[in-house]
């Protein structure tokens, strides 16, 4: 196990924040810079009635680059574990317009990559970077050991407790999730396509988002609403030993997901409110979180994880329930104007730690 040199489950779940820049509407009503670094781990938000400080694993401030967040997040972990065989994940969670997309996929999401060759390289958010250093990964693997690797592409979405299917959202009618805790879920009949180079992963996403935007009448409420998760099977033909003949298989997994907007989970996690009480968008959210923070504590992850409360927990059960990694990129906007929001993500990324 890799994880064992750190020991403690804590870090099992590694919890980053990203803080944007002020947008040009917050600039233009003069808002105020209410987040104030205090070292790479630690800052304080400095509300309007009180000062409170938070320490996370990692915090980004409004300027750094998406290759600092490549760099210094820990998702270059996630994708050496998954060559390992694990199943890793990592989410971007945040209020609609604190930067999730941006930080996923790049600026406009898809769209960055029709831009030309230099704006892509600068603009490229964590997912073409991460796929890019998989694949350079498995070709200096494969060179060593002669061995194949295939990768295994699925994207969808789900929204309000309900699948689609983004690569092929024709066949998108009640896909179901199949499976148990013990030998891990899995979405029926989802589309999986083979992918060998990053243009066509770059197509799957600009494709996906599109099918995205069809399935509602407006981009922002579908993507504000609904999680979208992108799953990347890495398998790499194996031969245990020098003298063996015997083929294995090793598979591991990479997970990204764009989370829906956290506006919409606020007032039940505050008030600690039944998760039957919520609707069925919070309730994901609400479910992940209890997932996480219960995982995250030696003690309650010996006991009843509720995995089983929503759609995507189920889906993430073997990966996070598991011995992977799972990475957190907790976004929020600098502005006066976005405190509770700010300070409610804060708290349910907190928890996760
Ligand atoms: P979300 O997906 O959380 O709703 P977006 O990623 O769409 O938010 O971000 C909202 C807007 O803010 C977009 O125009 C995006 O490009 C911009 N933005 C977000 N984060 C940053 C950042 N770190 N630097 C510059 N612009 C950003
Ligand atoms: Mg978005």
């Amino acid at each position: 196990d890799p994880l064992e040199e750190v020991g403690a489950d804590k870090a099992r779940v590694r919890v980053v924040v990203r803080v944007r820049p002020m947008n040009s509407r917050e600039l233009e009503r003069n808002d105020r810079t209410i987040i104030q670094m205090e070292n790479d781990c630690s800052l304080m938000v400095q509300g309007a009635q009180h000062n409170r400080r938070f320490t996370f694993d990692s915090i980004f401030r409004n300027d750094s680059t998406q290759e600092d967040i490549f760099q210094n997040s820990g998702i270059k972990r996630l994708v050496d574990m998954s060559i390992e065989g694990y199943i890793t994940t990592c989410f971007a969670y945040g209020q609609t317009g604190s930067g999730k997309t941006h930080t996923m996929i790049g600026p406009g999401g898809a769209s960055v990559f029709r831009m030309d060759e230099n704006y892509r390289i600068k603009h490229f958010g964590l997912v073409p970077r991460a796929i890019n250093y998989l694949f350079q990964r498995l070709r200096e693997k494969s060179q060593e050991s002669h061995s194949p690797y295939y990768i295994r592409v699925s994207y969808c979405e789900i929204y309000n407790e309900q699948i689609h299917d983004l690569i092929n959202p024709a066949h998108t009618q009640g896909l179901q999730v199949r499976g148990s805790v013990e030998d891990g879920f899995y979405v029926e009949n989802l589309f999986q396509t083979y992918i060998e180079t990053m243009d066509e992963l770059l197509t799957i996403l600009e494709e996906g988002e599109l099918n995205r935007a069809m399935a509602s009448h407006n981009l922002n409420d579908t993507s504000s609403r609904s999680h979208a998760m992108l799953s990347i099977q890495v398998e790499q033909d194996i031969t245990e030993s020098e003298n063996s003949t015997e083929q294995m298989t090793r598979q591991g997994k990479l997970i990204f997901i764009d989370l829906a907007g956290s506006e919409k989970v606020k007032v039940s996690l505050s008030k600690g409110k039944q998760l039957t009480e919520t609707n069925n968008i919070n309730k994901s959210l609400l479910t992940l979180g209890t997932c996480i923070s219960a995982l995250s504590d030696p003690v309650k992850r010996a006991g009843h994880i509720p995995y089983r409360d929503s759609k995507l927990t189920r889906l993430l059960a073997d990966s996070l329930g598991g011995h992977g990694i799972t990475l957190m990129i907790a976004c929020v906007s600098p502005s006066n104007s976005c405190e509770s929001e700010t300070l409610s993500t804060l708290r349910y990324a907190n928890r996760a730690k």
